[in-house]
Order: C-alpha cells, then sequence, then structure tokens
C-alpha cells in the first residue's frame, strides 16, 4: 500500500476515534501519523489506543508513528465562590496566592513562580484569550490588573502569559510521568508543549535518551527570540497555532508560520502546521473555503505534514476529514504550478559526504526520468536528508530498524519500509528495485536512483549513489 502524495497526515485521536473499525478507516483515509494528547484521557486510554494501531499496522503491513503530546505547563486560576464572575471593562481584578475561593475582585493564582516575573504594562491573557488583564502592579503576593476585555470567566480558566519568559520548566510532574508512560509504550515521537528556550528541548531529550524523537511544539512569543537554535536542537517541530494565536495577534500567526516552516526546511527537520486547519468539520462534513485554502497553503509551503486535532479527536466527521485533507494534499501536488513553488524555497545542501549524495541523487533521478529514489538507513537520519532536497520522485526508505521506519512516517515524501542490511552493492541494488517494485513505485523498464553507505549498516557512512534499471521479473 503507498500514498499518493507526499505531504503527510497527523490525525489526533480521542473518543470520536477510539475503536479499531474507525482507527484502522483513518489510516485508509490518508493518517499516516496518530497523536495521543496528553491533555486528555487516562493512560488505560492511550494504552488501548497504542494496541489498536500497533494491530492495524500489523494487519496492513505498513509503519505507522505515533505521536505522544504532553500537556505542558498550562497555567490555571483557581476557582470562584460561585463558580463563575463577570469581569466588566476598566474594573480592576487581582490575582493572588490566597488559597479561598475567588469573586469579581479576586481569584487565587497557583503559580507562586509567576509572581515575580511580572511586571506592570504587561498583558495576561485568560479563557484562550477571551479576557484580557492589563497589569497595574505586580508583587511576591499579588498581581493587580485592570480589565481591557471583559467578559464571563468561569473555574480553572488557562493564563496567557505572552510578554514573559517564565520560570517554569517545560516538563511538569504529569508530563514526567506521562513521558515515561509514553516511552514505555513505545511510542516514536514525545511532543513538548510550550517550549521556551533550547535548554527545555535538551532537559527533554536527556529524559528520552533516544527511546523516541522530540518534537518541539511553538506556541510561545518567547521561542521566537531564539527560533533556530531550536529548531536546531530539535528532532521535528510543530507551528501549534492555537496557543501561538492566543498569545500572539492573529494577523503575526501567518508569518510565523512561514518563518518557521522555511527554518525547518533549511534544517531538514519535519514541521507540522497544526490546529484549526479544518476547524468547522467538528460539526460540518464538509470544510470552508477558507479551511481548505489553510491547509493546501501549508503543503504549497513544503511542510512536512497538516495536522487534524478535534476535526478527528472529538468531532462528528473523523474520517472524512482525514479523507478531505488527502484530497487536498493530492490536487496541489498535481499542480504544475506546485514544483516550482517547493524549489522557491530549496536551500543549498551542507558542505558533507550525506548531503552531497542526497543532492546528486535529486538531480539524477530528474535528469534519468527516474521514478522513484531508494535511500538506505540506520537513524533516519538519510532519508531526512534526502527528503529536505524535496525531490519531486518518491522516497523509498529502506531501514532493518521498525523504530527509525515508524519515525520517518511523520517526514515529506517519505515511504518507509523495514528490511534487513544489506553486505554488497549487488545485494544493495537487488533489494532496492525488489522494494520499489513489490511496494508499487516501479514497473519493469523504470529507473531508480539508490543511496547507501559502506561499510553497509554503519550510520553516518552515505557515500554512495548508483542508478540502476527494474528489470522484468
Ligand atoms: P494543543 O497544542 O492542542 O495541545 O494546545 C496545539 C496548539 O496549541 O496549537
Ligand atoms: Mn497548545
Amino acid at each position: 500500500m503507498r500514498r499518493e502524495r507526499k505531504a503527510k497526515i497527523v490525525a489526533t485521536l480521542g473518543p470520536a476515534c477510539s475503536d479499531h473499525a474507525t482507527i484502522k478507516a483513518l489510516f485508509e483515509a490518508g493518517a499516516d501519523v496518530f497523536r495521543f494528547n496528553f491533555s486528555h484521557g487516562s493512560h488505560a486510554d492511550h494504552q488501548e489506543r497504542y494496541k489498536i494501531v500497533r494491530t492495524i499496522e500489523q494487519e496492513l503491513g505498513r509503519p505507522i508513528a505515533i505521536l505522544a503530546d504532553l500537556q505542558g505547563p498550562k497555567l490555571r486560576i483557581g476557582q470562584f465562590a460561585d463558580g463563575k464572575v463577570m469581569l466588566r471593562e476598566g474594573a480592576e481584578f487581582q490575582l493572588d496566592q490566597a488559597p479561598t475561593p475567588g469573586s469579581a475582585a479576586r481569584v487565587c493564582l497557583p503559580h507562586p513562580e509567576l509572581f515575580a516575573v511580572v511586571s506592570a504594562g504587561q498583558c495576561l491573557l485568560l479563557d484562550d484569550g477571551r479576557i484580557r488583564l492589563e497589569v497595574l502592579a505586580s508583587d511576591a503576593g499579588a498581581i493587580r490588573t485592570r480589565v481591557v476585555n471583559g467578559g464571563v470567566l468561569s473555574d480553572r480558566k488557562g493564563v496567557n502569559v505572552p510578554d514573559a519568559v517564565l520560570p517554569i520548566p517545560a516538563l511538569t510532574n504529569k508530563d514526567k510521568a506521562d513521558l515515561e508512560f509514553a516511552l514505555g509504550l513505545g511510542v516514536d515521537w514525545i511532543a513538548l508543549s510550550f517550549v521556551q528556550l533550547p535548554e527545555d528541548v535538551v532537559q527533554a531529550k536527556e529524559l528520552v535518551q533516544g527511546r523516541a524523537g522530540v518534537l518541539s511544539k511553538l506556541e510561545k512569543p518567547a521561542a521566537l527570540d531564539r527560533l533556530e537554535e531550536i529548531v536546531g536542537v530539535s528532532d521535528a517541530v510543530m507551528v501549534a497555532r492555537g496557543d501561538l494565536g492566543v498569545e500572539l495577534p492573529p494577523e503575526r500567526v501567518p508569518g510565523v508560520q512561514k518563518r518557521i516552516v522555511r527554518l525547518c526546511r533549511k534544517h531538514g527537520k519535519p514541521v507540522v502546521v497544526a490546529t484549526q486547519m479544518l476547524e468547522s468539520m467538528v460539526t460540518a462534513p464538509v470544510p470552508t473555503r477558507a479551511e481548505a485554502s489553510d491547509v493546501a497553503n501549508a503543503v504549497y509551503e513544503g511542510a512536512d505534514a497538516v495536522m487534524l486535532s478535534a476535526e478527528s479527536a472529538s468531532g462528528a466527521y473523523p474520517v472524512q476529514a482525514v479523507s478531505i485533507m488527502n484530497r487536498i494534499i493530492s490536487e496541489v501536488e498535481r499542480d504544475p504550478l506546485y514544483p516550482a513553488m517547493i524549489e522557491a524555497q530549496h536551500q543549498a545542501p551542507l558542505p558533507n559526504k550525506g548531503d552531497a549524495i542526497s543532492a546528486a541523487m535529486r538531480d539524477a533521478a530528474r535528469i534519468m526520468g527516474a521514478k522513484a529514489m531508494v535511500a538506505y538507513t540506520t537513524s533516519g537520519h538519510s532519508s531526512l536528508r534526502t527528503a529536505r532536497e524535496r525531490p519531486m520522485a518518491p522516497i523509498v526508505s529502506i531501514t532493518p530498524k521498525p523504530e527509525t521506519a515508524r519515525r520517518l512516517a511523520l517526514a515529506w515524501g517519505v515511504h518507509s519500509t523495514v528490511s534487513r542490511d544489506v553486505n554488497s552493492v549487488d545485494e544493495m541494488v537487488a533489494a532496492a528495485c525488489r522494494t520499489a517494485l513489490t511496494e508499487g513505485f516501479v514497473q519493469a523498464g523504470d529507473q531508480i536512483a539508490i543511496a547507501a553507505g559502506t561499510p553497509f549498516g554503519q550510520p553516518g557512512s552515505t557515500n554512495l549513489l548508483r542508478l540502476a534499471e527494474i528489470w522484468p521479473q
């Protein structure tokens, strides 16, 4: 089974799709990666879904990536005496550390570390940005604010502090427990929420110890100040437009998205564009034209993947949402304008053997009209560098490691397969031709290009480009 497209689809699993039949239907409709959202659901729920995805993988013989998305340090206010209050524009409102129930004058903010870093003139956003407070003064015990945008505020609503770098680690105790649980299951990717600093990613990588790839969710303005370093230390990145669009004015999100996607393409790190892509499909069987355009634009930019959140996790039309995404991506990639748009953001290869081979393979494949490019990889690195070239011929990746094959399900243009190591150039050519043929990419008489490294099976050894023709079987 092969996909007829290069950009990938990430689908979040949730109550709307937790049974074997629906998850299988999502995969068949086009989902390449399943996201488990640890902000919702119990460990038992995630474990059950994990088993189902791996069973489907066995049944269909295709590697599937699972992304465990950790909740991160989501700040929340405490509770009110009456469950909710009305905040009026111009009124004063205080956030403090008294655990007593709140009123229209004050509420508890049970995050002591916040009080020292907030200062007069900054703003606090509550309830996904619906309520806006301007800080008048702040000390160790209380933050005094004026209501700029008022409204109803109820118990435990989220708090965003866009203007400050918060002295809080990207991993809470809940995240650490969820992380160990997810790695114990065998997930392929760990997503870190509210990354602010490169050190946040480094700390997570120390805990993960190579057991999964680490994907940084960019949803804090502070992260944008150190964007290139964060991309550099991450294994993949997500443009998390939900929280990003609360912390930044909405008109800034499109430009930031383009900047992040370009930087990720430059570094060869898979990048996912996420949130509200087909939001209206939570309740409707068709998307709006603007949503279709949003998905298409991410694909024209060259993003590795587009993502569904509530549309698949809790919406009324999860399978339809995946199939619409699949259709939009395929249509963009058939557009005669598409290759030139992808090429316009092409970045020069780095001066090393692996990149020289990837770039040469792309050129050779284009010149010969090759139907596929086969990349041998151990860690996945060579396949990612090949994807970084954004070649128009499909990339068939061969690795002996199932965990590498699964992780690569997120990468642009990569059709991931598992097969044992080869020991000679003849074996390498034979196995590459056989895989391209059986996976449905070529027929007799077609040309392929193959990249590998000698000595075979040694990570980081890419040094060989071979062109071959498929013989009649
Ligand atoms: P979330 O992250 O859905 O876990 O909040 C994505 C986003 O903020 O866009
Ligand atoms: Mn978020």
